[in-house]
């Protein structure tokens, strides 16, 4: 490349606010069964169509102060954050991972989680329409993306490693969601979170799957008490799982080779 390498990152980042300014129409329209891509977006108050230069991921937000141009309504706070999330994801993938074909299956993933964990923190579902295609894009495409090289000897172990990563995930949280139900005499786990448990074990392995379990669960744990302690405790609260575990996930795909590691000579002494 003959840009200047800053110039190089400003332009992923970009790229990224992009992809998220489209994960947000995704997160809105795919639950509703809409074309994701041949309608004008709109206010959601007022119907208005959206011109092109209010709907500039970020700046347009800013500018327009969060509300729509015309009818003033409150803009939600999902947009901006979405779009940012994506533009840090994408910025911060391409200096860890290069511009290579693991790093773009990550990306996917990522990309995946963000609009899951938007959509889970909504309305409390996470949506077939994005775990079955990712389970089965993990399981059949990822592999080419993630081995080392085309050698066959290679391939085999990378759809190896999806296939057990993704009956793991999907097996590990249907066990657990069972012993909860057991345990507490009412639905703890739901399908969808066996499902992208799934999803996830294929993208990134058995190993990532485990940890991306652990982090989801010290995390949730976490989130759970913090959730409690300011709204106070009522019953029948419902607390997502799938966002902590996109969270666990994002941190495995980032740092999850070393706390494996740690995780590993600690257990051994
Ligand atoms: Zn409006």
């Amino acid at each position: 490349m003959g840009l200047p390498l800053w110039l190089w990152h400003i332009f992923v980042f970009l790229v990224g606010l992009c992809v998220g300014s489209f994960l947000n129409v995704v997160v809105y329209r795919l639950p509703l069964g809409r074309s994701l891509v041949f309608s004008r977006s709109g206010c959601l108050t007022c119907g208005a169509q959206i011109a092109w230069y209010d709907n500039i991921p970020l700046l347009s937000f800013v500018v327009l102060g969060g509300r729509c141009r015309l009818c003033k309504a409150k803009i939600s706070w999902q947009y901006p954050a979405v779009e940012l999330v994506t533009g840090l994801l994408f910025l911060v993938a391409l200096l860890t991972f290069g511009p290579t074909r693991q790093g773009l299956a990550h990306l996917i993933l990522l990309g995946a989680l963000v609009v899951l964990s938007v959509i889970d923190i909504k309305s409390y579902t996470l949506p077939d329409k994005i775990t079955l295609p990712g389970i089965f894009f993990g399981i059949l495409v990822v592999p080419w993306l993630t081995a080392p090289s085309f050698v066959p000897y290679e391939i085999i172990t990378a759809y190896r490693e999806a296939f057990v990563g993704s009956a793991l995930g999907g097996w590990l949280l249907f066990l657990v969601g069972a012993l909860g139900d057991w345990a507490f005499r009412k639905e703890s786990m739901g399908g969808g979170d066996i499902k992208l448990a799934g999803m996830i074990g294929a993208f990134l392995g058995w190993k990532m799957v485990i940890l991306t379990f652990l982090l989801a669960s010290a995390l949730g744990a976490l989130g759970g008490v913090l959730t409690m302690l300011i709204r106070g405790w009522k019953k029948g609260t419902m607390i997502p799982f799938g966002p902590y575990l996109a969270l666990g996930a994002g941190i495995g795909v980032f740092y999850g080779e070393e706390i494996w590691l740690a995780l590993v000579q600690f257990a051994g002494g």
